[in-house]
């Protein structure tokens, strides 16, 4: 089906003013790498999101939920069939420190919102581009910095229970033994499943030490990882090789600062690659590829990405 056949055929299921045809999806990643969407919609609540998906697979089309794009490189060659860029952002914090969010919600909102009327549990998440839903798909973690609290933080932990569209089409809400969270996965990699709203338990805190954390966490994030306002990246490119580090390993190989067309290996974190500017997809992957083979060849470890690759390259 042609774009615009695509969104013929959408208009009448979705609110066909938050639908674009042909649609870049470059601005819609932290990386600012990638081609266009044949059709792109903002779904706006959980409802909305989804009927979209609902809509796609009614019409038996290739479809893709995108969060903030920080975790994903788009082809050159764009995404055929639809993405649905999700913008459910609804949330509200109750008395008894239960959080309930849409699935598009923006994880420092959030933070920032709980930080503020005094609820722990989501704080060290702070300065990590996700949206809840991208959040819930792999487990975001953190490694917190501060010597009273060394160890690895999972959103898993305050995890309550989430509503999910099913691969079957139902509508439900599943708990921690559903979603089997794991390191950097969930059930999410292997169901088509679209989650549309999380509730999370948190628990009373003085917003004093909150704060403390944020800055903590903050500060520790400034001055290891480029700055992505700056130098627009994805995170972590290849997954974490266990008592090695995938970021020492090319650092070892003295590739920091190495550069295929826009794309560079950070000069302050080697698993972090960079958009100098212009960068294609194409680069991105011919870096990856370099970055391997180095590893390779030099320590025989093989590096995998941990990064999603989406749509034709
Ligand atoms: C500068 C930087 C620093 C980072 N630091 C960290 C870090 O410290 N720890 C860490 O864990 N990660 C880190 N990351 C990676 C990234 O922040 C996380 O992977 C984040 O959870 C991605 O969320 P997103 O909304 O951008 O998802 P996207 O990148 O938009 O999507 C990722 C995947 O999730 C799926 N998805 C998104 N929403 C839904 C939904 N509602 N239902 C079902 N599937 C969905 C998408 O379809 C896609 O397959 C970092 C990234 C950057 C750019």
């Amino acid at each position: 089906m042609t774009p615009d056949a695509l969104a013929g055929s959408l208009a009448p299921l979705l609110d066909r003013s938050r639908l674009s045809v042909r649609a870049p999806l470059a601005p819609y990643t932290t990386f600012r790498v990638g081609g266009s969407a044949d059709v792109l919609y903002e779904a706006t609540s959980a409802d909305d999101l989804a009927a979209a998906v609902c809509a796609a697979r009614a019409l038996d089309v290739p479809w893709f939920v995108l969060g903030l794009g920080a975790n994903v490189l788009i082809g050159d060659r764009g995404v055929r069939g639809l993405v649905i860029r999700n913008r459910a952002t609804a949330s509200r914090i109750g008395e008894d420190g239960l959080v309930w969010s849409e699935s598009g919600a923006i994880m420092e909102d959030l933070v920032l919102s709980t930080v503020r009327h005094g609820w722990s549990g989501l704080e060290h998440y702070i300065g990590i581009p996700s949206t809840v839903g991208g959040a819930l798909w792999q487990n975001l973690h953190f490694l917190s910095p501060a010597p009273a609290r060394e160890r690895t933080m999972f959103i898993a932990e305050p995890f309550v229970s989430c509503e999910i569209l099913t691969e079957e089409g139902t509508r439900r809400e599943v708990h921690a033994d559903y979603v089997q969270f794991g390191y950097d996965d969930t059930v999410f990699h292997r169901r088509r499943d679209v989650v549309l709203s999380a509730t999370f338990q948190l628990e009373r805190a003085d917003p004093a030490d909150l704060h403390r954390i944020l800055q903590e966490n903050l500060s520790w994030r400034g001055s290891r990882h480029p700055w992505l306002a700056i130098h627009p990246s994805a995170g972590s490119i290849f997954k974490k090789i266990e008592g090695v580090g995938a970021g020492r390993l090319i650092d070892q190989c003295g590739l920091k600062g190495f550069r295929v067309g826009g794309a560079q290996i950070s000069h302050i974190h080697a698993n972090i690659l960079v958009n100098l500017g212009g960068a294609t997809a194409a680069d991105v992957r011919a870096l990856i590829a370099h970055a391997q083979n180095a590893v390779l060849e030099r320590f025989g470890h093989h590096l995998e990405p941990e990064i999603g690759f989406i749509g034709e390259f």
